[in-house]
This record gives structure tokens, C-alpha cells and sequence, in this order.
């Protein structure tokens, strides 16, 4: 069965853990609550600064504080009409307010985008094809002047023909907010873990958030 999500960065393409290594988490202290892995970026596990990536690749980055804004409805790039059209749009709104609104992030929609500064419009999504075999993939566009792990505006970029979904939009919005794959989580999970939510890798179409990274975000933002 094709992967729901690949992408094209340097985390997604990394080797899923070797069979065996699971590490289990038996005491925790010091945590208010017991994750099941850490997957907020910096992990034990991965730890690399926020950098500006491209449609080639990234890192994770966090994004820079609880209120999120958001844009969807651009025109033209590379001559491509790169906007989402009704239905891909109603999707990745539906799954903002069911799924990262009712965290501790504030979700708002920017209809007059800011594309440099150090203000710049948090996430932009956009519908363009993305390179391989590859569905949807997540960089950092302004890395400065941010901290070591924080990214100023992240891109979002899913395919165009009904790949954008509940499932695949909820995946890489945690990238952008700073959720890694299994991976490179502590303990370390397999990358299709489903107790990894959306995160999980590949995902399913309606996968929602989930427990583990709605705590990360909520102990993060
Ligand atoms: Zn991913």
C-alpha cells in the first residue's frame, strides 16, 4: 500500500529504527505527566538548530510562540497556480479548529500575509507538486532572528488531486509546531507507531493529533 505521507527532508528520510531498539520508559520524574515519547523538537534524540530550508529539505522548528497564523490562498509560483482550491481549504480549516485549536496554540486565519520581517505569517500551505514519489513535506523559510529551535514562518506544501486530508495536513502542521517522527523521538518509536497520532509515518487520511504531541504542544506553547 503507498505511503499516505513521505516527504522530502532530511527527517523523512531517515532510516526507521532497527527492530530491537525500543527503549521502555519504566520511571519518569520530574514531568507533570508521562509521555509516551518526546517528539517536540529538541529531542535527546535530535537536536539540530533550526536552519532555512527549501523544497529540498529542512529541520524541525518550532514555531514562535502560541498564536499561530495562517495562509492558504496564494496566487502563482514558479507559474503554477499554487493555491488550494474550496475543498482543500475547508480540510486543513476543519482540521486546525478540531485539532490544534482546542490545544494551548490560538489558531488565526491571516488574510494579509507578511513574508518578511521579523513578524512574518506563521504557516503558509500550498498545493504544488512535490518532487519523487513523495506526498507532502514541511521547511522553515525565516529561521531568523529566532532562537536556537524556532522558525519565524514554516511552508507547508501538499500535493495537489486529493492528497490533502485530515491525516496528511494534521502531519506536517506538527512539523511545523515542532513534532518530529518516531524516529528521532525519546525514547525512540517506530516510525508508524500509531500512539504517535498524526505524526505517525506513513499516515492515514483521517488520523487525528492525539494524546502524545497534544501534551508536547500544550507543555511547549
Ligand atoms: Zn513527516
Amino acid at each position: 500500500m503507498m505511503a499516505e505521507h513521505r516527504g522530502r527532508s532530511i527527517r523523512h528520510r531517515l532510516r526507521a529504527l532497527a527492530a530491537g531498539a525500543l527503549v521502555c520508559m519504566l520511571v519518569v520524574t520530574g514531568v507533570a505527566w508521562a509521555a509516551y515519547t518526546d517528539n517536540m523538537v529538541p529531542t535527546a534524540n535530535y537536536s539540530r538548530a533550526c536552519a532555512e530550508g527549501s523544497a529540498n529539505g529542512g529541520v524541525v522548528c518550532r514555531t514562535d510562540n502560541a498564536a499561530v497564523y495562517y495562509y492558504m490562498d496564494s496566487g502563482n509560483l514558479d507559474g503554477y497556480d499554487n493555491a488550494l482550491e474550496a475543498v482543500d481549504k475547508d480540510i486543513v480549516r476543519n482540521m486546525l479548529a478540531s485539532q490544534y485549536a482546542p490545544t494551548d496554540l490560538t489558531i488565526h486565519y491571516d488574510s494579509t500575509p507578511v513574508w518578511t520581517g521579523s513578524a512574518e505569517t506563521d504557516i503558509y500551505y500550498e498545493e504544488y507538486p512535490v518532487p519523487g514519489d513523495y506526498i507532502g513535506m514541511n521547511w522553515c523559510n525565516d529561521s531568523s532572528p529566532a532562537p536556537r529551535h524556532v522558525c519565524d514562518q514554516q511552508y507547508i506544501r501538499i500535493e495537489g488531486g486529493g492528497t490533502y486530508s485530515l491525516g496528511v495536513s494534521c502531519h506536517e502542521t506538527g512539523h511545523a509546531v515542532g513534532l518530529t517522527h518516531g524516529d528521532i523521538a525519546s525514547p525512540r518509536r517506530a516510525r508508524n507507531d500509531p500512539q504517535l497520532g498524526c505524526l505517525q509515518d506513513p499516515v492515514g487520511r483521517s488520523v487525528t493529533l492525539g494524546s502524545n504531541n497534544r501534551e508536547h504542544i500544550n507543555a511547549t506553547y
